[in-house]
């Protein structure tokens, strides 16, 4: 088991400005399949945030939702530790992580918390260990000691 303590709860405020950024990166979305607009906003560790639209594709099977585009980008600009995530779409209700973005959020954050929100408003707060109990991890590789111990750098 992992023994990382769970970061503490967020603040109201806090949440509310992440998604809000996240209602603002749905807008970017590029779904002329779906047309259903997702946003994600990740809260760094330093304070940063980087967001992610869902972007579609013809071949359907290389869509990339907003929650990976949003890993993503943070991680190709040197971040790695994570706070949270608001996850925003323009359908009255609020849409889950997939299970792909489950695992690939898991990989460098195992105790994210996760803000979901659609277009009526409310707003859903969950533990990325609830999302994903009983996760495979890094650790389960040998030669691996835990979640985000792999280091890649340098
Ligand atoms: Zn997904």
């Amino acid at each position: 088991m992992h023994d990382q303590p769970n970061s503490p709860s967020p603040r109201p405020d806090d949440v509310a400005d992440l998604l809000r950024v996240a209602h603002a990166a749905a807008q970017l979305a590029y779904s002329p399949y779906s047309r259903v607009k997702v946003g994600a906003a990740l809260l760094a560790e330093d304070g940063e945030v980087y967001t992610g639209c869902n972007v579609e594709n013809a071949s359907y099977g290389l869509t990339l939702c907003a929650e990976r585009a949003a890993i993503v980008r943070a991680v190709s600009s040197g971040e790695r530790r994570f706070r949270a995530m608001a996850i925003a779409t323009d359908l009255p209700q609020a849409l889950m992580p997939c299970g792909a973005c489950r695992q690939f959020l898991f990989e460098f954050a195992p105790r994210l918390w996760v803000h979901v929100q659609g277009a009526e408003g409310g707003v859903e707060t969950l533990n990325l260990s609830e999302l994903l109990p009983r996760a495979f991890s890094p650790s389960d590789l040998p030669g691996s000691s835990g979640p985000g111990s792999v280091d890649l750098r340098g």
